[in-house]
């Protein structure tokens, strides 16, 4: 384990200003903080994260992260409190602290599909605010690593070893940290794939006494004494390609290994470009390069920013490969953004910033322009998931959502039968609101009932198409379901004035004559009125509507079962469709030439119409054998599943018979319906809108006069 002395030693190595008190403190704390409690290593759990601490002073990293890697364990794992932290090392501290405590939540999370892994590196990003947390994490992962082995259990190091495979090294990857992810697959495929491992190690031993031991070296002078031949200062290193890279190249072109062409490989780094050139040039004069092998990474670097030139050439029996590069192209290539990160401070006369992903650029870019590295880090925000939020089932599965979600999305994210039934959330355990934005991190429990559907008015707060679609879906199934059953009652009601019995094939035969394809179809269009009772009636029993007692048409204002006093005998007359009278109202007519008599309800607004071709008005009374006319109200009910039912349940148990039926206004929150309906007189129709208004679905009830 490295002693206090030695750490901070090597921080002020590499920056002879870094707060030399901080780190004596932290490390002061972190061991009084872990106390007694031990590693599977038997190694005090300090040890730990001092380790960590030190693989991060290889990056040369800043005092505040070496303090917050030393400090990393403390939140979790002891009784140290994050006010502590801030109190004792500041808020910065504290933040970075907090920040590598909240990426611990992903341990253990489920990544059995690739879908997973990928979520949870994202989650890793996006929780990453200040990118030196991504490293005290993946530098603490490291380390683990590196003392797997003493973990007991073979499911745990299994899983350990295929997180670090399936997330860390991917997103050491991604930040261009190239040697964390060489040791991290290396350390994890030697744990998934022991068999694997084991052979490639014993082929790379037999290959290695085969050249004599010390091929490696012996090609490493060559290489060297040719390029100083040719006046260029060059320093090569040899290295076997590493039992994973192998292991990976065999699975993907399924070749054996005796087959494996170039398992060593030499990285030529010289002075700068223009001799990566002719050093490439001096080189394949000498040997025989391998055709389509050469890869120019330097004029046209890697999307991740990596730059080399690649060959492969004929040494003797041998295929080598040879990367060529310059000091600054081999740190990126070693470190990535932290190499850049690290040595920009120094004044050391590297080219241009290295080409990166967009949003390293960017970062990169900033640290550029900026006179402190480390202010524009800490500030620097990974903006690329800002347009996403990462929450935790209680299982731990990640599921990825639209920023602003709130738990209704997520609930439809995890299953579409957990968002229609849910009723409420518990968010880190406390309960909220199903519209309560979620934020990164966030663990949802939804809280469901078996009674709840999905409510319209979840469309004005949910923001993923899956949750939207649902209720959409929903609302649309509900209407459909509400003019079934009206369209069941005006079948039945109907149907049952011809007062016999219907067989099955009586109907069926009806649809056919109908053009209808089942009982739901015909249900519909009663319910929409495009079918109406006289045609169902022909249609069941053909000349039927001749026999039955005539009744009032409210539309078409028949005159049938109507008497109105006043009027000449003979005289045409039709009740009005703009007042819809009906016994009990007091009424006149107006008589127009060659059309009859029109009959009005006195405070019908057509009568007040100054333009009007109002002709002369007759006043009329109703007849004692009227038997009722239809009147139109107007209803606004709530949105909601169930309004419609409960208006025409109400309508049927006073008798009122519905002849039509239309929604004229719609929103969020209320739908307005005009009905026509066939009622005995005012009376009845006084009732009926009491009965309505005192409905709870229902918010207004008018009669409509116009
Ligand atoms: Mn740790």
């Amino acid at each position: 384990m490295l002693r206090q002395y030695e750490l901070v030693d090597r921080v002020l190595a590499y920056d002879p200003s870094a707060d030399e008190d901080l780190l004596n403190r932290a490390y002061v704390f972190s061991l009084q903080a872990h106390g007694s409690q031990l590693r599977a290593s038997g190694d005090p759990y300090f040890s730990h994260p001092v380790e960590v601490a030190g693989i991060l002073t290889d990056l040369k990293l800043d005092a505040e992260t070496i303090a917050t890697a030393i400090l990393h364990d403390t939140i979790e794992d002891t009784v140290a409190t994050p006010e502590q932290v801030t109190r004792l090392f500041g808020p910065k501290v504290a933040r970075l602290v907090d920040g590598v405590t909240k990426l611990s939540k992903i341990e253990g999370a489920q990544t059995e599909n690739e879908r997973a892994a990928e979520n949870l590196r994202k989650f890793l990003l996006a929780m990453s605010d200040d990118i030196r947390v991504l490293l005290v994490k993946l530098a603490d992962r490291l380390h683990n690593m590196r003392t797997l082995h003493f973990i007991k259990s073979p499911d745990k190091r299994r899983r350990i070893a295929r997180e670090t495979m399936d997330i860390y090294a991917p997103l050491a990857e991604r930040i261009g940290l190239y040697g964390f992810m060489d040791e991290l697959q290396a350390l994890a495929f030697q744990q998934l794939e022991p068999e694997g491992y084991d052979t490639i190690v014993k082929r790379l031993e037999a290959l290695r006494a085969a050249g004599g031991g010390d091929m490696v070296a012996r090609i490493s002078g060559g290489i060297r004494d040719l390029l100083a031949g040719a006046g260029i200062d060059a320093d090569v290193r040899g290295r076997e390609k590493r039992p994973y890279s192998i292991w990976r190249k065999l699975q993907a072109h399924r070749i054996a290994f005796e087959n494996l062409p170039d398992v060593i490989a030499f990285r030529v780094v010289v002075p700068n470009v223009s001799a990566c050139y002719r050093a490439l040039g001096v080189i394949h004069q000498r040997w025989q390069a391998v055709p389509g092998r050469f890869k120019d990474f330097v004029s046209t670097p890697k999307r991740n920013g990596y730059r080399s030139l690649h060959t492969t050439v004929m040494h003797d029996k041998t295929r080598i490969e040879i990367q060529i590069r310059t000091p600054e192209m081999d740190r990126e290539a070693e470190f990535g953004l932290a190499a850049h990160w690290a040595y920009k401070e120094g004044g050391d006369a590297a080219g241009p910033a290295p080409r990166a992903y967009p949003w390293l650029k960017e970062l990169l870019d900033a640290v550029d322009q900026a006179a402190s590295p480390e202010e524009v880090l800490e500030h620097t925000r990974l903006a690329m998931f800002q347009d996403q939020v990462f929450a935790f089932t209680p299982k731990g599965e990640l599921i990825q959502l639209p920023a602003g979600a709130c738990p209704v999305d997520f609930a439809y994210a995890v299953h579409t039968e957990l968002g229609d039934t849910c009723v409420g959330a518990k968010v880190n355990g406390r309960v909220v609101t199903l519209r309560t934005p979620l934020a990164n991190g966030d663990q949802v429990e939804i809280l469901r009932s078996k009674a709840q559907h999905p409510d319209p008015a979840w469309e004005s707060f949910v923001v993923s198409v899956k949750a939207r679609t649902a209720v959409r879906r929903f609302v649309r199934q509900q209407e459909r379901a509400q003019l079934l059953s009206l369209g069941r009652k005006l079948y039945d009601e109907t149907v049952g004035r011809l007062k016999l019995p219907l067989s099955e094939d009586a109907v069926d035969t009806a649809l056919g004559r109908l053009k209808l394809a089942d009982r739901n179809a015909l249900y519909l269009a009663l319910a929409r009125q495009t079918v109406g009772d006289t045609a169902l009636l022909e249609a069941v029993l053909p000349g039927s509507t001749a026999n039955l007692k005539p009744r009032r048409r409210g539309r078409s204002g028949t005159k049938n079962a109507i008497s109105i006093t006043g009027l000449t005998p003979g005289v045409a007359y039709a009740l009005a469709d703009c007042c819809h009278p009906i016994p009990g109202d007091r009424i006149v007519g107006i008589g127009r030439a060659g059309r009859g008599i029109e009959v009005h309800s006195i405070d019908c607004a057509r009568l007040a119409d100054p333009d009007g071709d109002a002709g002369e008005w007759l006043d009329l009374h109703w007849g004692d054998e009227t038997g009722g006319g239809t009147a139109r109200v107007s209803a606004v009910v709530h949105n909601q599943p169930g309004s419609l039912a409960a208006m025409t349940a109400i309508l049927a148990h006073h008798g009122a018979n519905i002849v039509n039926l239309n929604l004229t206004d719609r929103d969020r929150a209320f739908h307005t319906y005009v009905v026509d309906i066939e009622v005995d007189d005012l009376a009845h129709l006084t009732n009926i809108i009491a009965a309505l208004r005192a409905t709870k679905a229902v918010v207004t009830v008018e009669r409509v006069k116009a």
